[in-house]
């Protein structure tokens, strides 16, 4: 497997602007040295994800996700370190000339999932053009779709057999975690065997932004199947929500038109496409939601939607408009005949009469009160409805476009304006108090940190001390306090890795310090500590942050002792109370104080500035 040189990594990570990258999926506003906006790995309303440009590190208050320029490339577009490398490097223009080396066995999970569904792809397209295949191909051909269209979208047919895409796997190369990992198998009753996922089915890959396959979508044969799709599940390099069918081909398209269209399905997007409306995407295996409005935003804020014309498409443009409205796109519907969906219709009324219901599409709030006539009929109803339309849109975030929507509703109900203001303001305190009444019960979870105990605190605030510039500090922790006395499960790892950068001499750039390998916990405390640091009230000079440093030393150094003490004691009561011989237990204890006592004197005579 070839490598990328360390010195382009070095370079690619110069270049790499945390404020730029995430700026192109996030908006955010300055405030002081760090911007903050929406959480793109959280849903949430109001920000607590925030940027440090000068330290180079994005840090989530809400879901505890932070790291630098290059983790926030793995983690939204969710690939993995050398894919990411790869798209910097494209996007600052630096040449990678690959090293050769490091062999397939060092190879991380996640490149060989990648690699194993390549192998299912390339597969299951084999498959297609097979005599076994050719039923599936008639079928394709049939409902209209050439072998270019096919092959460009690497269509493919899973045999009916229970291991047809297992015996082309060398199980030497994939072992069983990562089989089971990739979602492409199911375990056998006994859990002996792995057997596909997929059979019987046309299989249409799935691809992330930068055309990897990461999944399948699967079309059923067979008639009396209940399930007429089936798609992989969730794995660690598919991530439903975030991804769209046929993204990866249409991306141009939608920046040069600058709009998209939506549609459901992957036979509709390869229609649409195929017929030269290449600006499309479809949803994959789950409903539009607020993370694929994010992952479109990056190429266009106008959508178009087309559904299927039957109720339940109905349904769906409206759930998506809303969604999309909210997320601050520019959102119109297109209706279809009831009897149609975007497939049938562009085959059987080509493309210029769907262009003409595009160009005629309603904007979304003009589609969704056309559509709900029948609720304005009484006062009653109309009320209903009313509510239902504000409480939607007092969730649209961009205040101007809120305001647009505001008027548009007005005109077309014919209310006041400042009546809708009103009651928009009512939702927004009742959310208030909702959430201020949530909060109060919420404690754990990945977004908070376990700091608990004296020693807990005391721990965190050296490991942020030691990320502070007052290097007399930084040399007094890590000569002073071992790091034996620390004892948090998270903050010792980061620990250690502070005193190890110290003591090689390494700079200990924020930015770089996520160059490792951490568990999203790590990643949590790793964050906050370095925001922390960087925002230590200007009151303090150095002689404080000493004396701060003395003290938790103090603590996590008289801490055991402490606790010695304690059960001493403890154990001095019981032997009273069964007059039991005490000396040799209060001799122990006397000791021991001594001992703190020495250590506490100790540490308050070291000398400060
Ligand atoms: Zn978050």
């Amino acid at each position: 497997m070839a490598r990328i040189p360390s010195i382009t990594v070095e370079q690619i990570k110069n270049r790499a602007d945390v404020l730029e990258i995430v700026s192109d999926v996030v908006q955010l506003k300055q405030r002081g040295r760090n911007y903050f906006g929406l959480c793109p790995f959280h849903e949430e309303k109001t920000p607590s994800f925030s940027v440090n440009p000068s330290m180079g590190i994005f840090h989530c208050f809400g879901c505890g996700k932070g790291g630098n320029a290059i983790t926030f490339v793995m983690e939204h577009e969710n690939i993995d370190y050398v894919e990411a490398l790869k798209r910097l490097a494209e996007r600052y223009g630096i040449q990678i000339e690959w090293e050769k080396g490091a062999d397939d066995f060092q190879k991380g999970e996640t490149a060989l999932l990648y690699e194993i569904h390549e192998i299912a792809r390339d597969y299951y397209q084999k498959q297609l053009y097979s005599s076994k295949g050719k039923r599936s191909l008639d079928y394709l051909e049939s409902r209209g779709f050439d072998k270019n269209t096919l092959q460009q979208f690497s269509v493919g047919f899973a045999l009916d057999e229970w291991d047809g895409l297992y015996s082309q796997i060398d199980v030497k190369r994939f072992n069983s975690k990562v089989l089971e990992k990739s979602g492409l198998f199911i375990k056998s009753k006994d859990k002996n065997r792995f057997l596909d996922r997929f059979r019987n089915r046309i299989m249409f890959p799935i691809c992330n932004v930068s055309g990897r396959v990461v999944a399948f979508g699967g079309r059923t044969m067979d008639p009396d199947e209940d399930a007429k799709y089936m798609n992989s599940p969730e794995t660690p390099i598919y991530f439903k929500s975030g991804t769209l069918y046929g993204l990866e081909h249409s991306k141009t398209a939608i920046q040069l038109e600058k709009e998209v269209v939506l549609v459901e399905g992957y036979t509709d997007f390869l229609r649409f496409y195929s017929s030269g409306i290449k600006n499309v995407v479809a949803g994959s295996g789950t409903a539009l939601n607020f993370h694929h409005a994010r992952a479109l935003k990056r190429f266009t804020t106008r959508t178009v939607l087309c559904y299927d014309g039957d109720e339940a498409g109905q349904k769906a443009t409206e759930r998506s408009g809303f969604i999309l409205l909210k997320e601050g796109f520019d959102v119109r519907a297109v209706q279809l005949p009831a009897d149609d969906d975007p497939d049938s219709y562009l085959k059987n009324k080509g493309i210029e009469a769907f262009q003409k219901l595009q160009q005629e599409a309603p904007g979304f709030i003009d589609h969704y009160i056309r559509n709900h006539q029948a609720d304005l009929k009484t006062p009653a109803s109309k009320t209903r409805f009313v509510e239902t339309l504000i409480s939607e849109i007092s969730e649209v975030k961009n205040p101007v476009t809120r305001d647009f929507i505001v008027k548009e509703v007005a005109e077309k109900l014919n209310l006041r304006e400042e009546r809708i203001f009103s009651q928009i303001r009512r939702v927004y305190q009742q959310k208030r108090r909702g959430a201020e009444a949530g909060n109060g019960n919420k404690s754990s979870g990945i977004s908070e940190l376990q700091i608990v105990t004296a020693t807990d605190k005391a721990e965190f605030e050296l490991s942020k001390l030691i990320l502070t510039d007052f290097e007399d500090i930084v040399g007094f922790i890590t000569s002073k306090v071992p790091l034996k006395v620390y004892k948090h499960s998270v903050i010792t790892p980061i620990a250690k890795e502070l005193y190890k950068r110290v003591r090689e001499n390494q700079a200990i750039t924020p930015a770089s310090l996520f160059d490792r390998d951490w568990s999203d916990q790590e990643k949590l405390y790793l964050s906050r500590l370095i925001l922390d640091a960087e925002s230590l009230p200007e009151h303090l000079n150095e002689q404080d942050l000493m004396k701060l440093a003395i003290d938790c030393m103090t603590v996590l150094m008289t801490d055991q002792l402490g606790k010695s003490i304690k059960e001493l004691r403890t154990k001095i009561k019981e032997a009273e109370k069964s007059d039991a011989d005490t000396e040799p237990l209060v001799l122990e204890l006397s000791q021991l104080q001594k001992k703190r006592h020495e250590i506490r004197s100790k540490l308050r005579d070291i000398k400060i500035g």
